[in-house]
């Protein structure tokens, strides 16, 4: 597949055939990337993840309860790419409401990994990174909350990049846990990602946690030739199998013969990192999802009273997951539970956040495994609370609203797959995190691998 920069200087003609190609590779692929091929205006296509509002479009966040709803407005990320050269192309799966590592809970079914077919891509923007890494997108737009982005990425061996949280406007984007929510980009390699971080980013009066500064091209100015102090966080590493410690030592080897200092830190607190997240996630979670009551959207089931309406919509419509999520969320928002889990958990949070701030009084960047292993096999993950561990490496990070970019650097020589490791920079020093990422692309040269 041709890159993103390569795309932006081809004809309009051309890239409609490309898109004919896409979308029959994409049908014949088998992969369930793509779960629509709507294709609006003119410009370079963009695999759209299928909770970012595009006007006109079906939206459905994966879920049942969406089915049949049509995006009134256009997310200002959307807008942001129409006016870049790019316009958006196709629907991509995810899992239902963002909620989910997989991409097994979609209700639109599961996607699988471009790699091997028996495992899966990652998630919840597992169709983006499917796609990515499978030849049949040329770069997709995804969103983390938790991980969303870099793991899929990850999984599939593209490249996966969160914003600062308040970069990107979230403006149009169906909101899962609005105080850790970002849009990003996933791509084939860094600078196409720096392509399209800088068509997205920017201030926005229409999110109120918009940062109002100025956003300086980052893909212009792209300098792999700095010399970095990247930290690594030692304490961190033994949670990962051996394939992925194998795999990050021999990349800590590889930046520092690139020239890069490395540091070693550690963080004291890492074994809250879960809990903090999955109370403040389903918290916010249980507020956002109240909207979906059969009345204002999508699917409505039959009913014979308006109780009858709440519950039976809500019942039909959510799948398991975003049913224990909810559950979850209203448990520790209860009057009794709220300061001993929500409260506590805002002050953990803050706690993360000094303990990165710190590392970073000597750091300009952290290299951090993104999972503790290569993909699973579908299926092979039944327990919920297994799955939120394997989200260890990267909700941190949203809990510090810090940029990362996940890259692949390896391969899991069991079984052949992609193992990707994140970089972390300071809030609102992308421009770092992508020269750091390009020299660290450079420098492991993963295509040849
Ligand atoms: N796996 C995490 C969760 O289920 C992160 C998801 C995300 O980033 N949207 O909450």
């Amino acid at each position: 597949m041709i890159t993103l920069k390569e795309a932006l200087t081809k004809s309009q003609d051309e890239l409609n055939r490309l898109k004919t190609q896409m979308e029959k590779k994409a049908k014949e692929g088998g992969l369930n990337a793509y779960i629509g091929f709507e294709s609006s205006g003119e410009g370079v296509p963009i695999l759209i993840k299928d909770n970012i509002q595009v006007k006109g479009w079906s939206l459905t966040c994966g879920s049942k309860i969406l089915q049949g709803y049509i995006a009134p407005y256009e997310a200002t990320a959307i807008t942001h790419l129409k006016s870049h050269g790019m316009a958006p192309f196709g629907r991509a799966n995810m899992d239902e409401f963002a909620m989910g590592s997989t991409t097994e809970s979609s209700y639109y079914g599961k996607t699988l990994n471009p790699h091997n077919k028996e495992h899966v891509p990652g998630g919840s923007s597992g169709g983006s990174a499917a796609a990515v890494a499978g030849g049949i997108a040329i770069a997709a737009l995804g969103s983390d909350t938790g991980g969303s982005i870099r793991q899929p990425a990850a999984y599939c061996g593209c490249v996966g990049m969160k914003p600062t949280y308040g970069r990107v406007s979230r403006y149009g984007l169906g909101a899962y846990s609005s105080s850790l929510d970002q849009i990003g980009p996933i791509t084939q390699n860094v600078e196409d990602a720096a392509i399209l971080y800088d068509a997205i980013a920017g201030h926005d009066p229409k999110d109120s946690t918009s940062a109002d500064m100025e956003t300086v091209s980052v893909a212009q100015n792209l300098n792999p030739d700095r010399k970095l102090t990247i930290a690594v966080i030692d304490n961190y590493i033994s949670e990962a199998d051996s394939q992925t410690q194998r795999v990050f030592a021999q990349t800590v080897e590889k930046l520092r013969n690139a020239g890069h200092t490395i540091i070693h830190k550690n963080r004291l607190n890492t074994q809250y990192d879960i809990a903090t997240y999955y109370i403040i996630a389903t918290a916010e979670a249980t507020t956002n999802l109240a909207r979906y009551d059969g009345i204002r959207y999508g699917n409505r089931a039959s009913c014979n009273n308006v109780s009858e309406l709440f519950y039976n919509t809500r019942s039909e419509g959510f799948g398991d997951e975003v049913k224990r999520r909810i559950l979850l969320g209203n448990f520790v928002l209860s009057s009794g539970f709220y300061d001993a889990y929500y409260l506590k958990a805002q002050k953990v949070r803050h706690l993360i956040r000094d303990e990165f701030n710190a590392i970073f009084k000597e750091a300009d960047l952290i290299l951090s495994p993104v999972a503790p292993s290569s993909a699973p096999k579908i299926g092979s993950i039944s327990d919920p609370l297994e799955m939120y561990k394997s989200d260890m490496y990267t909700l941190s990070i949203n809990l510090a609203g810090l940029p990362a970019l996940s890259l692949p650097v390896g391969k899991d020589s069991a079984n052949g797959l992609p193992i990707g490791l994140q970089l972390i920079a300071k809030a609102f020093d992308e421009q770092t995190l992508f020269d750091g990422a390009l020299s660290l692309e450079r420098a492991v040269n993963y295509q040849k691998q």
